[in-house]
C-alpha cells in the first residue's frame, strides 16, 4: 500500500497516546480505527474523494509532513474526505511584516488554494497575535494603549496580504479575545499536573511531567534529550533550543507591562504567546485537525510547545499533517536592517514593483528550499508577468466573447507538478511551456475562436492556484479623468444634463464612470 509510511508514523503517534491513557488521568481517547475518526491506511484511495482527476488519471496530494518527516498522500480526518482544517500561524502585530514573513503567507495561500483546486472545503484560521513580550515593550516605549498599537498594524497586514493576492482566511483569532479559553487550557494542565506556579508567581508548562507520563517532546525535531542541558525555567516567548526548557503558560504581571495584563486565577497576568496558538486553533478547528503551517523557524519551541500544550491537556493527537516553509535569504544574505537587505512588503512598492510580481517571486521556489530573495529576481518576475498577460491579452482579443470549456493538456500537468509536494517550479514550467505553445500557434494564426477561449479556460483554472490575476487596468487617460471631474462639478452645481451628457460622452471614449463614496471610479469597457 502507498500509504505505509503513513500509517507507520501515525501509529507511533497513536501507541504514544495508548501509553498515556495507562498513566490515568487522561479520559478515554476513543482511536476506533477504521471507522473512527482517524482514516485507515487501508482506506481505499479509489474512494477517496479530493484527489486530482484529470484526463481519467487520479492523483492525490503528497505533502512532505514534519511530524512523521516523510512525503505522505494527504488525507483529511473528515470522514467524508471533504472538510480540511487548517491553521497557519499569524502575525505578530507590531510592525509591518517583511518579506520573510510573507513568504510563508504565500505557501500557506498557495497550501489553502491548492486544497481548493482539489475541491476540499477548507477553514483557514490564522491568529492574530496581539500581546507578547516585543509588543508591551513597544506600547510602553510610545506610550499608547494596546489596542491602538496592535489595530495599525494588523490593518496593515490585511492590507498587505491582500496586495500579495492572498484570500483573507475565514478565521482570524486575536490572542486578547481568546483569554477565557487560553485560562481554561492552562487550569486543565495545572489539574492534569503537567503545568505548575512558580515562585515568581507565573505558570509553567513542565516538560518533566510531561515525559514523565510516556508523551514525547519533540516530535517535530526529534530531540535527543541525552544532548540537551537539563531543564530551566524561561519566561521568555523565544528561547534557544540547546536547552528544553519549561515554558511561560501565564505570566505574572510586572510593573513593565503597564496596563496589559488580565486577572485569572492564577493571579494577574498575560498568556504566554505558545498557549496562545493552542487555545485558538483548537476552539476554530476542534482538538484534533488536519494541517498546521508555519515557517520553519517556528517548530521549536513554538510549535513543539504547542503540540505539549495541546495534546498534554485533551490527551488526543493534536495535528495530523505539519507543514514548515523554509527560510528566506535577502541578496544571499540573512536579512537584517544593517546590512541594508531587510525589505517589508511596502519597501518593495516604493521602489516600484507590484503585490504580483512579489507574489510570483515568492512563489517561484519550492517551500522547503531556502530561497534567495533578490531585487535581480524582482526584475525578472516582471519580465515573466509580462510575458503571461501579453499572452492572455491576445487570448482574449482572440475568443471575445466565445465560451469553452477548458483545454486540459496544462491543467492536467500543472495538477500533477503542484500533487506532487507542491513543485511550483515544474508547474511555472508547465506555465510556461504552455506560454510558448500558444504564442506560436498565434503566430501560425492556426488558433480558432474556441481553442483560445480552451485556452483562456485553462489559464484560468491554473491561475486560481498561483492566484496572479489579471493584469491591473491601465489609469483612465488624462482627458478622460479631466471630464469625470467635469462631471462631479456639474453634479454639484445641480446641473444634472451637463452631468448626464459628460457621462454619455465618456461612455463613447470607451469608459465606464461610477459613482463611488469617495468621488468617482473608471473602468475601461
Ligand atoms: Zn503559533
Amino acid at each position: 500500500m502507498k500509504f505505509a509510511g503513513e500509517a507507520g508514523a501515525w501509529q507511533a503517534a497513536k501507541s504514544t497516546f495508548a501509553y498515556f491513557i495507562i498513566c490515568g488521568f487522561i479520559r478515554p481517547l476513543g482511536f476506533a480505527g477504521p471507522t473512527g475518526i482517524f482514516p485507515s491506511p487501508e482506506f481505499p484511495l479509489s474512494v477517496l474523494p479530493g484527489a486530482f482527476y484529470f484526463a481519467g488519471q487520479q492523483m492525490a496530494l503528497k505533502l512532505f509532513n514534519t511530524l512523521t518527516h516523510s512525503i505522505q498522500e494527504f488525507t483529511p480526518l473528515d470522514p467524508a474526505g471533504k472538510k480540511v482544517g487548517m491553521y497557519c500561524c499569524g502575525p505578530t502585530v507590531y510592525d509591518f511584516a517583511h518579506i520573510g514573513n510573507w513568504r510563508t503567507f504565500v505557501f500557506a495561500d498557495l497550501v489553502r488554494r491548492t486544497l481548493e483546486f482539489n475541491d476540499y472545503q477548507v477553514t483557514h484560521v490564522m491568529n492574530i497575535t496581539d500581546v507578547e513580550d516585543k509588543i508591551i515593550k513597544r506600547v510602553h516605549e510610545q506610550q499608547t494603549s494596546l489596542r491602538e498599537f496592535t489595530g495599525k498594524f494588523e490593518t496593515a497586514f490585511l492590507d498587505d496580504l491582500k496586495t500579495l493576492g492572498c484570500k483573507e482566511p475565514h478565521v482570524k483569532p486575536r490572542a486578547t479575545g481568546h483569554i477565557p479559553e487560553i485560562i481554561l487550557l492552562i487550569e486543565k494542565l495545572v489539574a492534569r499536573g503537567i503545568a505548575y506556579r512558580a515562585p515568581d508567581g507565573s505558570v509553567y508548562f513542565s516538560i518533566e511531567k510531561y515525559r514523565g507520563c510516556g508523551c514525547q517532546y519533540g516530535q517535530l525535531l526529534k530531540l535527543n534529550f541525552d544532548e540537551l542541558r537539563p531543564g530551566e525555567r524561561v519566561a521568555s516567548d523565544e528561547y534557544d533550543k540547546e536547552s528544553v526548557a519549561d515554558f511561560a503558560l501565564w505570566k505574572a504581571r510586572t510593573p513593565e507591562d503597564g496596563s496589559v495584563f488580565w486577572p485569572s486565577p492564577f493571579g494577574d497576568g498575560r498568556p504566554g504567546w505558545h498557549i496562545e496558538c493552542s487555545a485558538m486553533s483548537m476552539k476554530a478547528l476542534g482538538e484534533t485537525f488536519d494541517l498546521h503551517l508555519g515557517g520553519e523557524d517556528l517548530k521549536f519551541p513554538h510549535h513543539e510547545d504547542e503540540i505539549a500544550q495541546s495534546e498534554g491537556a485533551t490527551g488526543k493527537p493534536f495535528v495530523k499533517h505539519w507543514l514548515h516553509g523554509a527560510h528566506l535569504l535577502v541578496e544571499g544574505k540573512k536579512m537584517s536592517k544593517s546590512l541594508g537587505n531587510f525589505f517589508t512588503l511596502r519597501d518593495l512598492l516604493a521602489r516600484g514593483f507590484s503585490g504580483r510580481e512579489v507574489r510570483y517571486l515568492l512563489l517561484s521556489a519550492h517551500y522547503r528550499e531556502t530561497f534567495n530573495f533578490t531585487l535581480d529576481g524582482l526584475q525578472g518576475a516582471k519580465t515573466a508577468m509580462a510575458r503571461i498577460d501579453e499572452c492572455v491579452g491576445k487570448l482574449r482579443g482572440i475568443a471575445k466573447d466565445h465560451a469553452a470549456a477548458p483545454e486540459p493538456k496544462l491543467v492536467s500537468a500543472f495538477a500533477k507538478a503542484l500533487a506532487d509536494d507542491l513543485n511550483v517550479s515544474a508547474a511555472w514550467g508547465e506555465v510556461f511551456k504552455g506560454v510558448s505553445e500558444t504564442n506560436r500557434r498565434i503566430a501560425e494564426n492556426s488558433l480558432s475562436e474556441t481553442a483560445a477561449a480552451a485556452e483562456l479556460g485553462a489559464w484560468e483554472q491554473v491561475d486560481s492556484v498561483l492566484g496572479i490575476g489579471r493584469k491591473p487596468e491601465a489609469g483612465a487617460p488624462p482627458e478622460i479623468t479631466l471630464l469625470a471631474e467635469e462631471r462631479i462639478a456639474a453634479k454639484k452645481a445641480k446641473d444634472f444634463k451637463r452631468a448626464d451628457a459628460i457621462r454619455a460622452e465618456v461612455k463613447g471614449k470607451g469608459w465606464l464612470i461610477e459613482d463611488t463614496t469617495k468621488g468617482f471610479q473608471l473602468k475601461k469597457l
